[in-house]
């Protein structure tokens, strides 16, 4: 059984107050609270256990190492990798995309090829296809959500030319929560030969994801959203994509051999990842995704289920709220505006005298808040612990900030 209030225990800062209340944390879509085991692990790791990896033949290096190695093992198995040889360890999400940006897309893409996107992509899966853009003249194409902010599969795949060569779609909108059927765009995508890198960034921590299954190419994930230290991450990619690619950064540990006139590269995965990494983040990374397979991502997505229609039934009696996009099927993530001339940071600053975390602003979605035709939205994103009480508490908070702003 799913016992929130025993979860709850496992994070410290959840009973702390802020502004003298106690402290209702939905920002979870920006960073989530991290569990005693991870800080544990974290702690542990530096006082005890601590060295750098690869390198050295003592004892604590080799310790170091084995428990920084186990990681990517972990990370297969959280995502259902067939090897975990396909997991290139990293910071997270955004060095992920940046990888294959420079590393695939680069090397093998020329003026006039083509990479799909949806609107609702965050900046990190935007911005270094931009690169591409200004650089060597690749054409970026947008495919819009509908009304409801869903994203038709069949609406990416009529915009394949033969001139693409990639499509780059999220999992999860951060911003409306919308689940994308990435699947299904996989597979149509695979029959016109065409590869897809799923930015999982959201969807890793709202579902159980299988990558085999969704047969993607690329599926990069952020250890500080999975309730892991910031700093840690990885992307899953496929063999066949791994033996195309070029490295991206250079340094020590990607290299087999160094000398004056050549230079010759470690084996896959290893030869994407340069210089001493994030040791002490990605262990603790791992202990955080051992909490939450123990947990069970279905129990995770159950529950936050619960929250989203729970919400969803009090937002409904708000009629001066907005909430963008859908209200079902998805993630339980909300943006809203609120009626009258309240922007978004305001809202979220009375919200945060009552002890409730939420963000305001862009959400690094440019591309989507033109579309919603808003410049900004305050947005309270839920996690595997928040409560039915927290709801509760937010929307008091939104009532008291309507009867400042009416
Ligand atoms: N993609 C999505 C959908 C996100 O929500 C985020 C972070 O908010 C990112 C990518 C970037 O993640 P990170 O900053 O951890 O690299």
């Amino acid at each position: 059984m799913y016992d929130v209030q025993k979860i709850r225990a496992d994070f410290p800062i959840l009973s702390r107050e802020v502004n003298g209340k106690p402290l209702t944390y939905l920002d979870n879509g920006a960073s989530a609270q991290k569990p005693q085991v991870v800080i544990d692990a974290v702690t542990q790791a530096y006082s005890m256990e601590y060295s750098n990896v690869h390198r050295g033949l003592h004892f604590l290096s080799n310790l170091a190492t084995d428990k920084y190695e186990s990681v990517r093992g972990k990370i297969a198995t959280f995502l259902n990798a067939s090897d975990e040889s396909e997991i290139v360890l990293n910071s997270g999400t955004t060095e992920g995309i940046n990888l294959v940006a420079y590393g695939w897309a680069m090397p093998r893409m020329e003026a006039g090829d083509e990479i799909i996107l949806s609107v609702m992509e965050h900046h990190a899966n935007i911005v270094p296809w931009h690169f591409l853009r200004e650089r060597q003249g690749v054409v970026l194409k947008w495919v819009d959500v509908d009304a409801e902010g869903n994203l038709d599969p069949q609406a990416v795949l009529d915009t394949i030319t033969p001139r693409t060569k990639l499509i780059a779609v999220t999992q999860c909108s951060n911003v409306l929560g919308t689940v994308v059927d990435v699947k299904a765009i996989t597979n149509g995508a695979h029959a016109q030969g065409v590869p897809v890198l799923v930015d999982g960034s959201q969807g890793s921590v709202h579902m159980p994801v299988n990558v085999a299954d969704i047969g993607c190419d690329f599926y990069a994930i952020t250890g500080h959203k999975l309730y892991g230290p910031s700093g840690s991450g990885a992307i899953y990619i496929k063999s066949e994509r791994m033996a195309e690619m070029r490295p991206f950064i250079g340094g020590g540990d990607m290299i087999r051999e160094v000398s004056k006139d050549a230079v010759t590269y470690n084996d896959p995965p290893m030869k994407f990842e340069a210089g001493t990494p994030g040791i002490v983040q990605t262990i603790g990374f791992g202990v955080a995704l051992d909490y939450l397979m123990d947990l069970g991502m279905q129990n995770v997505a159950a529950h936050e289920a619960m929250l989203r229609d729970y919400t969803v039934s009090r937002l409904n009696g708000l009629n001066w709220l907005h909430v963008q996009g859908t209200t079902h099927d998805k993630a339980a993530i909300f943006s809203f505006t609120l009626d009258g001339a309240a922007h978004a940071h305001d809202i979220s600053t009375i919200l945060d005298k009552k002890g409730v975390a939420v963000r305001a602003g862009h959400h690094c979605a440019g591309p989507l808040m033109d579309f919603l035709g808003v410049t900004a939205t305050c947005r309270a994103s839920f996690g595997l612990y928040n409560t039915k009480a927290e709801v509760d508490t937010l929307i008091d908070a939104l009532e008291l900030a309507h009867d400042l702003f009416a």
